[in-house]
């Protein structure tokens, strides 16, 4: 195996730069992954721009973290995964010790460690990895899908908060990831699923993928247009996948008295939103949150994607190599077209997805 690798390294906040290192050495607990893709997430702007301070502590650093890759080395601990085994890993290293790994919130982990966020990651050829974070990919599943398991695993956790039930009404606000939440929610036998944006392509992409009707936010009041379509009663439930202080308040707006607001998208740090808190009381309006996917979240992103309950097909945009991963950030922010953008060590030329 050579000695060395590319890795994209966060040096400073706004600048990645391209380097050669050596292939990470893994411990007998560990395996080492050979990255095949690796998704830009909404939050790997957030820490290009040094918006999270946990995160500025750890640069210089590899991002990314939604990986797909095959195994190159195993260590002497690792059981059932042998070279070249297709797969995919939980981010999530919890510390166990702190007040919540010990009462079963290990998402909120004091101590809270994500590969790819907090430690080197997937934005180069190699990423070093716990065995036990291992799921493998499923035959069924294509390398493309699998480098969007990540972001599914998030989307099944809010999912599994939201709780929707057959024949309940769900908005989702934010056509990008929010089409994966509306398939989901569509899955748990919503209806009718509503998908607002202000974008109309992603629209047009949420009527032909999942949603009953789509609400272009540019062009008319979202919380009246909610209403109309609930009989004047609001949703039994709204998804917040945008990270706004206004769609989060809209979202509050259009929900239904008794109904839940499922908070998914990340707004910066010193956002805030105006809620009357009296609709907590009188209304009995709820809202709950949830911040990543962990463990059996990944198996479950697996079997759903093996089966053809979700298909996040329509999301990959392009791939791009390496090189092009700071560019391809920029690019994300002023291109509509772009949802998924994955990088790939292998490439060495552009594959343009979207139509
Ligand atoms: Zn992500
Ligand atoms: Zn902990």
């Amino acid at each position: 195996m050579a000695e060395k690798m590319r890795a994209q390294v966060l040096t400073e906040v706004k600048h990645f730069e391209l380097k050669e290192l050596p292939i990470p050495e893994i411990n007998d607990d560990e395996v080492l992954v050979k990255v095949k893709y690796c998704g830009i997430c909404g939050s790997d702007w957030g820490s290009f721009n040094g918006k999270y301070a946990d995160e500025v502590e750890c640069i210089p650093l590899t991002t990314g973290h939604e990986v797909y890759g095959t195994i190159a080395e195993v260590g002497k601990n690792a059981q059932d995964i042998a070279v070249g085994d297709r797969v995919t890993y939980d981010i999530c290293t919890p510390c166990g010790t702190c007040y919540h790994c010990r009462i079963g919130e290990p998402l909120l982990c004091t101590n809270f460690k994500q590969i790819g966020i907090h430690t080197d990651g997937g934005f180069a050829e190699y990423v070093k990895v716990p065995w036990k974070n291992i799921y493998k990919v499923p035959d069924e599943v294509s390398d493309e899908k699998a480098a969007f398991v990540e972001p599914l695993t998030a989307c099944l956790n809010a999912s599994h908060k939201m709780d929707c039930t057959i024949g309940r009404s769900v908005v989702v606000i934010g056509a990008g990831l929010g089409i994966m939440h509306a398939q989901l929610a569509k899955l748990r036998g919503a209806a009718p699923v509503i998908m607002v944006d202000m974008n109309a392509d992603r629209l047009a992409m949420a009527k032909e993928v999942v949603a009953d009707y789509v609400i272009d936010a540019s062009k008319c009041d979202a919380v009246e247009e909610v209403m109309k379509l609930t009989n004047g009663v609001g949703a039994d439930f709204v998804l917040e996948a945008v990270g706004r202080s206004s769609t989060y308040e809209q979202a509050f707006q259009m929900v239904r008295k008794g109904g839940k607001v499922e908070a998914f998208g990340i707004c910066a740090e010193d956002d805030f939103a105006s809620l009357p808190p009296v609709e907590f009381v009188t209304s009995e309006k709820k809202i709950s949150g949830s911040c990543a996917g962990i463990g059996y979240d990944w198996g479950d992103a697996l079997t759903l994607m093996k089966y053809d309950r979700v298909d996040p097909t329509p999301l990959i945009s392009m791939i791009v190599p390496l090189e092009d991963l700071e560019d391809a950030l920029y690019e994300i922010r002023k291109n509509p077209k772009l949802v998924k953008v994955l990088v790939s060590p292998e490439a060495t030329e552009r594959t343009i997805l979207y139509k």
